[in-house]
């Protein structure tokens, strides 16, 4: 499976194999991009590239050296990330990575670390990670896996290059689905129109589930008044029981907010993320101006980010949703 068999990004693809073909790749890369499109897909296949025993500045998928690096287990290839039960990448995890990256390597060749993802490390990890930044282990590669830049120490942001991923095309999305998963095109399209162009988003079983509560969402979002604190606190409550479900409701309403604005913006229906909701998308734009989608829009960022820190979820919640509600 070479390069040219991954989905999309492929001026980030081009950019990495020129890099590998004419051995300047930098030492440090920040991937950067929403979830599930693939950065993580990118980062290993770099490392099978540089560990292929069968092709030069490309992988085979197949050989010894790719294997391993699919299976975790290659000596010189190390993805890090937060331990099982852990809600982060502690000092240990990077100090064990920098003893590492001094070894020479196995192979001969570069020895290579993924951090995914990085905004996972905590002050302290990042700080010890910025310290093999400043003098690079020989041959070694280290590409940082985020979301956002948000959460990360500047002074190790500026040290990395940065490659930016976009959200892969529905269509794209769509299409995979479709040939290689074997869906009806209804199906597929749908659902890669929700995934907002993440694969790894529109592929996994719990889509199925989304696809049913979304539309129960959507109907309870598009009720919400002022006057009505009762609902929305109630909705806040039954979000806020787990923490996955509260970020999953928040990457729905973001999606949603998305599509009230493409109809405001656009007045017209392409590219929704919720095709199959379209009336109640384009009521909620009649009754919204574009300032307090966007507004709505980074406050659903702002409640996700605090979730994320562990701030108390149904209080985060029940003041985005007193926002959505019309009262602030
Ligand atoms: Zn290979």
């Amino acid at each position: 499976m070479p390069f040219s068999d991954i989905i999309g990004h492929r001026k980030q693809l081009e950019s990495l194999a020129r890099g590998l073909e004419n051995d300047r790749l930098h030492h440090a890369y920040l991937f950067l991009g929403p979830e599930g499109i693939g950065k993580r897909t990118v980062a290993l296949s770099l490392a099978m590239a540089i560990q292929c025993r069968e092709q030069d500045s490309d992988f085979c998928g197949r050989c010894d050296g790719c294997v391993r690096v699919q299976n975790g287990n290659h000596p010189d290839v190390r993805v890090v990330e937060p331990l099982p039960e852990k809600k982060e990448i502690s000092i240990q995890q990077v100090r064990e990575l920098e003893r590492e990256l001094n070894y020479r390597a196995f192979t001969g060749g570069k020895k290579i670390a993924v951090v995914d993802p990085a905004s996972l490390m905590n002050y302290a990890a990042q700080n010890a990670l910025l310290k093999t930044l400043e003098e690079p282990p020989k041959d070694s590669l280290l590409i940082l896996v985020s979301t956002s830049v948000g959460g990360l120490l500047a002074t190790l942001v500026s040290r990395c290059l940065r490659l930016s991923f976009a959200p892969l095309p529905v269509q794209e999305v769509a299409s995979y689905l479709e040939t290689r998963k074997g869906w009806s095109r209804d199906k597929a399209e749908l659902q890669a129109a929700l995934s907002m162009g993440s694969l790894g988003r529109a592929a996994a079983p719990e889509m199925e589930e989304l696809m049913q509560r979304r539309a129960a969402w959507a109907e309870r979002m598009s009720s919400l008044t002022p006057a009505d604190s009762a609902g929305w606190m109630a909705l806040a409550e039954e979000i806020a029981g787990e923490r996955e479900e509260s970020l999953k409701f928040l990457e729905w309403a973001e999606g949603w907010y998305r599509d009230i604005l493409i109809c405001l913006v656009t007045g017209g229906s392409r590219g929704l993320s919720n095709p199959d909701l379209e009336q109640s998308i384009r009521r909620q734009a009649e009754r919204n101006s574009r300032e307090r989608v966007l507004f709505l829009l980074s406050r659903i960022g702002a409640t996700a980010a605090s979730i994320r820190r562990n701030f108390n979820r149904r209080m985060a919640l029940e003041d985005f949703l007193m926002q959505a509600a019309g009262l602030r």
